[in-house]
């Protein structure tokens, strides 16, 4: 789709993967999503190691964001995300279990959406160092349509937090570069890097 045709929003997707070839399964729903007739991905952010967050003991997700602009309603763009889902081999009813792939409608133009299955800007992502991270990557100015702070603001306040360890990831992006290009030095946050990964 043509991110200039008029009805298209600009639409932010938060992905996370923490089974399997992680970074394959990224790189593999950015494709699925450009694909779809009816999305256009417009930016990419960096790749995110994160530590799981749950009572169960779970491997680290990969995390990143996607800016798409599309057309389709919010309801059925929670669809397409989901299908993309099952078709990535994720189990129904696989929520905080681990997961080859998670899609989440993290920002949908300026809506604010509360409906039984969607509810956007999404629920948690405000106290999440991982969606934040790469969020404010790609969307650092834009102003939440709820709380009127801006994405670059609340990600600040949560690298001052304790919390669960995020951090750059080196193996390579979304665009399907290899590891080895120049990261940037942004490097781990909040301060509480594990020891085990330290
Ligand atoms: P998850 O386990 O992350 O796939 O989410 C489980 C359920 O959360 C989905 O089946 C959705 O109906 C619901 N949900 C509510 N708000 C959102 C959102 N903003 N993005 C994605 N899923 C959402």
């Amino acid at each position: 789709m043509n991110g200039q045709e008029t009805g298209a929003l600009e639409v932010f997707l938060g992905l996370g993967s923490n089974q399997g070839d992680r970074l394959a399964h990224l790189r593999a729903a950015v494709a699925v999503l450009a694909k779809h007739p009816r999305l256009s991905v417009t930016a990419c952010s960096r790749i995110w190691e994160t530590e799981h967050v749950g009572p169960d003991e779970q491997d680290p997700f990969l995390n990143a964001c996607v800016a798409v602009a599309t057309d389709l309603a919010p309801l059925d763009l929670l669809d397409a995300l989901k299908a993309m889902e099952s078709a990535a081999g994720r189990l129904p009813g696989g929520h905080r279990r681990p997961r080859p792939i998670d899609l989440d409608i993290l920002l949908y133009g300026d809506q604010v959406i509360r409906e039984d299955r969607l509810v956007v800007p999404h629920p948690e992502w405000r106290e999440r160092a991982f969606v934040l991270a790469p969020l404010a990557e790609i969307a650092g100015g834009r102003t939440c349509p709820d709380s009127g702070e801006t994405i670059a603001d609340v990600c600040a306040k949560i690298r001052r937090k304790e919390g669960p360890w995020v951090r750059l990831y080196d193996g390579g992006d979304l665009q399907g570069q290899d590891p080895g290009r120049e990261q940037g030095g942004q490097g781990c946050f909040p301060g509480a890097i594990s020891s085990s990964k330290a």
